[in-house]
């Protein structure tokens, strides 16, 4: 929460501006988050982590020597962009490659892929690394479902410290997919967060109970029960944590590093009590403790919470786990004072360097483009009144079992696409060249696995528009088609999944028809936008397969996909214009 008058809009990029102020040794100010002060040594492998703000000190607090060589900085709690990831990239790479690791959410699966696919196309060598330490959010057999959340710090440390060793990328992968295999965190939550700006919190845990394996971002917890004291908590979290000790590791091997974590609102000396009882606890099951933190490692505002991490050591481990580091949030050892390090502050309009720039907007004249050009922004300011309209509705029910930010997400989304189609037209742009720079925009702005998915969908069907003759019926449908298929390619969604796809579908295959049948455009458009409505709605019923939604599926029963309405809402809009007959939008969701 905060406690000054808050632009939600903007709190996020204020506050990394600030924190490169606030550590001027350490960091600069890239476009897209924050990379070291001095570059990477030639040849050394780049580590790049990133993702939501809202969890310092993850990210950006982990840039600096032996560790992070730079940080891809999102809103709060949405994942950045495939674009940021780009350029943050690019200025952190010096021949020697990139690893990227973050937590394995779905949004930053999707923007860190499409940013790792734009950074090998300059010819750079990039792998991805997952985290996946959270127990709750799968079981054991599927890790490749688990998120990310606290133990995420050893992961990055043991792959920054074999880039700072100057180990090839096979082998910083390497490790840092040994590090990752080998780390378990359960966490319980007391009470939620409230988002800048926000008067009330995004979840809330009943008085006297705790969530056991809530997420980061107030995703539910899998059981909750009431509070207990902290011996008692501390066995509860040192036995599921023994109890999956994973299978690679040899019963030989005891040796662990420890991490207490509190997430915002659990404070330090309550922390070490309870990591007193940890410490007992461990012992008396013969595990040893080689090393350990206790303190705020990833936080999620101002959650009361707290998360216990394990890792299981092996030799090269704890060397790679015990060598320097020098970042804000976390330092150990000695290094030398960098050479190219300034003895003093550095002014603010020093702490930028340039990545790959984003593009400058260009100024818009009244009246630019052609009329369908024209048509077609008037439908997206529809679509932007729309979702303004609906942000908060989406965001309740995205809420329901995912992170609540869907609303403020496609606000974003379409915001960014509107002023990027606006200077496409400016510059005389054709309608395919504003279809796909809209989607790229969409993606960098919007961000989470929506932002990715919307940005996809527009790329696609601009791309299908260019390879058109004529901007007909027929074109039109195949570029809806095209948007659907970018969309379950990216995604992996197929119909009953729950998501956004169960509303595209029914979408693009009435247009079809419609067009196919001889209606006139306007009419195909409505009769397929009804039909995307009347779909989104029925997804209340399915249960989620995929996404941050689907480790409380049984949640989500009896609401409505948010992505889906979303969709299903913003084509309505779109549609709508000029037919007095459904020219009333529905009403909210209750
Ligand atoms: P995030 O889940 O990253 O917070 P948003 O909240 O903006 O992203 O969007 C959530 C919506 O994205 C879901 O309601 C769903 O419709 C859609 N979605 C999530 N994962 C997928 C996927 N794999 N394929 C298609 N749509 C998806
Ligand atoms: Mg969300």
């Amino acid at each position: 929460m905060t406690h000054l008058p808050t632009d939600p809009a903007d709190f996020a990029s204020q506050a990394i501006d600030g924190f490169v102020q606030a550590h001027p040794r350490h960091v600069r100010r890239v476009d897209g988050g924050v990379v070291r002060l001095a570059p990477i040594p030639a040849g050394q492998v780049g580590v790049v982590t990133g993702g939501g703000s809202g969890h310092y000190p993850a990210f950006a607090g982990l840039v600096g020597r032996g560790l992070a060589a730079g940080a891809v900085c999102g809103n709060i709690f949405a994942s950045p962009s495939a674009g940021q990831v780009y350029r943050v990239g690019s200025a952190v790479e010096r021949g020697g490659g990139l690893l990227l690791a973050f937590g394995n959410y779905a949004g930053d699966m999707l923007h860190f892929s499409l940013g790792a696919e734009r950074l090998r196309h300059q010819g750079i060598d990039v792998r991805i690394v997952a985290v996946t330490d959270d127990m709750a959010s799968a079981p054991a057999d599927q890790p490749e479902l688990r998120r990310g959340i606290a133990g995420g710090l050893v992961v990055y440390k043991i792959a920054g410290a074999a880039a700072e060793a100057g180990l090839d990328l096979d082998a910083v992968e390497r490790l840092a997919r040994k590090a990752n295999g080998r780390t378990r965190s359960l966490g319980v939550a007391f009470s939620g967060c409230t988002l800048p700006g926000a008067s009330e919190p995004l979840f809330t845990v009943p008085q006297q109970r705790m969530a056991i394996g809530m997420g980061l971002h107030g995703e539910p917890g899998l059981s909750e029960g009431p509070i207990v004291p902290a011996q008692e908590l501390a066995a509860l979290l040192v036995d599921r944590l023994l109890a999956e000790r994973p299978a690679e590791v040899p019963q030989s091997q005891q040796r662990v590093v420890v991490l207490l974590n509190g997430l915002g609102n659990f404070k330090y000396e309550e922390l070490f009590a309870l990591f007193g009882a940890v410490a007992a606890e461990l012992d008396a099951a013969g595990v040893v403790m080689a090393d350990c933190e206790c303190g705020e490692l990833v936080t999620s505002l101002d959650m009361a919470g707290v998360s216990l991490s394990v890792c299981w050591l092996d030799g090269e481990l704890e060397l790679l786990w015990m060598a320097a580091a020098d970042s804000p949030a976390y330092r150990r050892g000695v290094f030398e004072r960098h050479p190219e390090a300034p003895a003093g502050a550095v002014p603010a309009e020093e702490l930028t360097v340039p990545g790959a720039p984003a593009a400058t907007p260009r100024p818009v004249t009244a009246g630019s483009g052609t009329a369908d050009q024209q048509a077609l922004l008037e439908r997206m300011r529809a679509v932007e009144r729309e979702l303004i309209q609906r942000q908060e509705e989406l965001g309740g029910l995205d809420a329901v079992a995912g992170d609540g930010d869907h609303g403020l997400g496609m606000v974003r989304g379409i915001q960014g696409a509107l002023s990027s189609a606006a200077n496409t037209l400016a510059g005389g742009g054709s309608t395919a060249a504003l279809l796909i720079e809209a989607g790229e925009a969409w993606s960098d702005q919007g961000g989470g696995t929506s932002g990715a998915l919307w940005g996809g969908a527009l790329m696609a069907a601009g791309q299908q528009i260019a390879s058109a003759d004529t901007l007909d019926g027929d074109s039109i449908a195949a570029a809806v088609a095209a948007a659907l298929q970018a969309v379950m390619a990216l995604g992996k969604a197929v119909p009953g999944d729950k998501t956004m796809v169960d509303a595209l579908q029914p979408f693009s295959d009435r247009l079809g028809a419609g067009v196919q049948a001889g209606e006139s455009l306007e009419q195909a458009l409505h009769q397929a936008a009804a039909a995307s409505f009347e779909a989104a709605l029925a997804t209340a019923q399915l249960l989620p397969r995929l996404g941050r939604a689907r480790p409380h599926g049984e949640r989500s029963l009896g609401h409505p996909d948010p992505g889906a309405m979303s969709l299903a809402y913003s084509l309505m809009a779109a549609t709508r214009s000029g037919d007095p007959a459904v020219s009333s939008s529905p009403p909210p969701l209750p």
